[in-house]
């Protein structure tokens, strides 16, 4: 047996089943590659679904968590702590609009909190529990709480989990007579948004959709709440991805990438809602860890350089051209779609529901890679890939879909 199918086998007879992983047990990563138990190397296009925004083992990361590894690594949020601190000083200046951070420990609780604050912000105005609506967008993801999964209007996640939170209401992602619809009540406290819908198939906003919401938002006194767990910290070529709507959010939500590999989430709030949130009111015990917060503060500081941001629209640019050049091809894709280095090729129809199979002959081939439900190849790599990385993992791709081609 070997160490691999040893390691399976225990995690089959041992964990939970809620994951189906891939039958390959990863043990070390350098930049973009990553191996595996039996010495075979992938290249990781998938960046641990888009939270190794440096890729594996960065250097200055590394460093990072030693040296604070040797001083603190917990305090609880009982005493301060330097990291985390510094953290949100950082986060805030970074973000153009929040005037306060919150730290925790993942997505789905950075939302969590955000969920909370709309809340208690609508109850200081003395709407009641029915006026305290938040509308979220089909196909959304925004975690698996049971407020979060509730946000997130894909029954797949939900079913099974009733009864479910209230106070939620869905529309149609990108339709705005749906939205306006669904505000006309008068009950609506926040509408929630991904800028870039990730797990729901990496289906970016409307060119305007976002400043409609907003304006929106802004008569009905809603606010605008944008989830950019997954497309924020420099995936799209900007830190935050509304930036290239030109809208201002009261609350922006953080996590993935912003620890680079280390669990860590944030809420950012702006001046509206700053002091909605007082002594009591929220809490956690790990959250703005030392040891994460010391990490993320370079990861913020990397991610958000000009560089990043050069490298993330020339290698777009290069993704973009290569996926053309394969579809001219091998004719798979009836749409690339996504901004910046959070890219999706969705199937044709004919070709509906085999990412999972296109996924398997990647690996096969030495190349790590996602899917965004049953017919999206998602492409959410490290934003520092070089053009070579980068080349020799489409080569790969190029190779197992062929192989899969001459499968069918
Ligand atoms: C991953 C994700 C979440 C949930 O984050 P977790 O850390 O898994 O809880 C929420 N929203 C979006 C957009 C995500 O991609």
């Amino acid at each position: 047996m070997t160490a691999a199918s040893d390691l399976i086998a225990s995690a089959k007879q041992y964990t939970l089943s809620v994951y189906r992983q891939r039958e390959l047990v990863l043990e070390r990563g350098q930049g973009v590659r990553v191996w595996d138990t039996d010495g075979r190397e992938y290249i990781d296009l998938s960046a641990g679904i888009a939270v190794c925004g440096l890729g594996h083992n960065d250097p200055d990361l590394t460093a990072a968590l030693i040296e604070q590894a040797g001083k603190l690594w917990h305090t609880s949020n009982i005493f301060y702590s330097e990291p985390p601190l510094r953290l949100s000083q950082e986060l805030v200046e970074a973000s153009r609009f929040a005037s306060r951070a919150f730290l925790c420990n993942s997505g789905a609780e950075a939302n969590e909190a955000a969920i909370k604050l709309v809340r208690k912000w609508a109850a200081e105005q003395g709407r009641g529990p029915d006026k305290r609506v938040i509308v979220t967008f089909r196909g959304s993801f925004h975690g698996r709480t049971l407020a979060t999964v509730t946000a997130t209007a894909q029954p797949k996640y939900q079913e099974g989990y009733e009864p479910l939170p209230g106070g939620f209401r869905y529309v149609d992602f990108n339709d705005l007579a749906q939205l306006e619809a669904a505000m006309a009540h008068g009950d609506v406290a926040a509408v929630m948004i991904e800028p870039v819908q990730g797990e729901g198939g990496v289906v970016p906003a409307a060119p305007g959709y976002l400043k409609a919401i907003e304006a929106l938002c802004r008569q009905h006194d809603a606010l605008l709440l944008l989830d950019e767990i997954q497309c924020g910290m420099g995936r799209t070529g900007a830190l935050f991805a509304h930036w290239h709507d030109g809208v201002t959010p009261d609350i922006v939500t953080l996590a993935k990438s912003l620890g680079g590999g280390l669990p860590i989430g944030a809420m950012l709030v702006g001046s509206r809602v700053a002091e909605v949130m007082q002594f009591g009111a929220h809490g956690t015990t790990f959250g703005g860890n030392p040891l994460a917060s010391a990490v993320a503060r370079v990861a913020l500081a990397k991610l958000g350089s000009e560089a990043i941001a050069q490298n993330v629209a020339r290698q777009a640019e290069a993704l973009r051209a290569a996926l053309a050049r394969i579809d001219a091809e091998l004719a798979l894709f009836s749409e690339i779609r996504g901004r910046g280095l959070m890219i999706g090729a969705v199937l044709r129809p004919e070709h509906a529901g085999q990412a999972a199979a296109i996924l398997d002959q990647c690996a096969a081939h030495g190349l790590l890679l996602l899917q965004a439900g049953p017919d999206v190849l998602r492409f959410v790599p490290a934003l520092n890939l070089t053009e070579a990385d980068l080349a020799e993992g489409l080569s790969r791709f190029e190779a197992a879909l062929r192989a899969w081609k001459a499968a069918r």
